[in-house]
């Protein structure tokens, strides 16, 4: 079995987002500090994160965006033109230390990831998965595109067939953008159906690329209220029409937290234990692969799904319960927003959530029609 890494950093708890910004929360930095105070990591398994470096970020993004987001980040204001320009400075893509220290430290890891990956180890950076970002736009909280980035470094690496999967509850319109047009890379998303979530104008099924052979890109937009047994019903069924038409060389898997219940920003309604056999699935039928984080904005909820996903990378039997320090770690997590009039004590005392199964429902069986005579055109 190959050992397992973590790519993360301390530091992103001084890189944190603005004042009510959804981003705002501690989440690399409360899954190590979970992780420790549970013991399910070795100090030789954590791999300190490091920056991008000025040529790793021009792999996909334009230099004068770039040079404005340091510049932005070096007065921690909005340089001219730059928020008409490039979205830099919105409610949505704020100008806070998050904002370039923050994503390029995250853009170094994922990869280092890839690069760990490549040396024969299993590795994952949760910080990774800035799945929005454009060439040179800010977009959905995202300023630099870490996916992309790590997709053109595998291709550097000589990778000529390469899947992206991505499980967040958000459609993955920058990463869909940078490789419309191109039959090397195929782009393949679970979603809130843009008909009632952000990014609102990408995302639908039509949405088929438009390279010289087949369209590979594929999008699934799905309902709200989506239970675990519908998000692995779509999963397997579309993973298994795109295996069929694409076999990739390699994959990088994004695995935003936002699909689970307890997330503010989705509709979606899954347990963590399904969102572990999402992953699970995946690996079962594509191997190990490039593993990054994505959006998640329960701060409780990330730590303990991304706990559940390491402990499986690692080898490690996930434990029942939580114990007193790292129910304290939780504990002392600042957020205005825990909701009180929900009972989420389960969440302190046990590390698994109670699975939330169910039918599969009609327009869902509907839509894996679609999706299969779609995938095989
Ligand atoms: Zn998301």
């Amino acid at each position: 079995m190959r050992e397992a890494r973590l790519v993360g950093s301390l530091k992103y708890r001084n890189l944190r987002y603005t004042k009510n910004h959804p981003l705002r929360i501690p989440r690399v930095s409360l899954l190590l500090e979970f992780l420790d105070a549970i013991d399910l990591i070795t100090e030789e398994e954590k791999v300190e994160g490091r920056p991008a470096t000025m040529e790793e970020l021009l792999l996909f993004h334009d230099r004068e965006y770039i040079e404005t987001l340091i510049e932005a980040d070096r007065c921690q204001c909005v340089p001219k033109g730059a928020r008409e320009r490039f979205n830099i400075g919105s409610y949505e893509n704020p100008v806070s230390p998050a904002m370039f220290r923050g994503s390029s430290l995250a853009t170094g890891s994922s990869i280092q990831t890839a690069e760990l990956f490549l040396e024969g180890y299993t590795a994952f950076n949760p910080a990774g998965g800035m799945h929005h970002a454009f060439r040179d736009r800010a977009n959905g909280f995202c300023f630099i595109n870490d996916p992309v980035i790590t997709i053109e470094f595998l291709k550097r690496r000589g990778f000529g067939k390469i899947l992206y999967l991505d499980l967040d509850a958000h459609h993955c319109d920058g990463v869909q953008d940078a490789y419309y047009e191109d039959d090397s890379v195929y782009v393949f998303s679970l979603h809130q159906s843009p008909e009632y979530s952000f990014p609102f104008k990408r995302g639908f099924l039509e949405e088929r690329g438009s390279g010289r052979g087949r369209g590979y890109n594929l999008n699934v937009p799905l309902p709200k209220g989506l239970n675990d047994t519908e998000f692995l019903f779509v999963l397997e069924k579309s993973l298994t029409y795109v295996r069929d038409v694409f076999d990739p060389e390699v994959y990088v898997l994004q695995l935003g937290t936002d699909p689970l219940l307890e997330d503010p920003l989705s509709k979606f309604e899954l347990s963590n234990v399904g969102f572990l056999e999402a992953f699970r699935l995946v690996r079962d039928f594509l191997g190990e692969g490039v593993y990054l984080g994505g959006g998640g904005y329960h701060p409780i909820a990330l730590a303990r799904a991304w706990t559940l996903i390491w402990c499986d990378i690692s080898g490690r039997e996930a434990p029942q319960k939580i114990n007193p320090s790292g129910r304290k770690v939780l504990k002392d997590v600042e957020w205005e927003e825990f909701d009180d009039d929900v009972d989420r004590s389960y969440m302190f005392e046990l590390l698994k959530d109670p699975p939330r199964g169910g039918e599969v429902r009609e327009e869902i069986k509907d839509l894996i029609s679609k999706v299969k005579a779609l995938v095989y055109s």
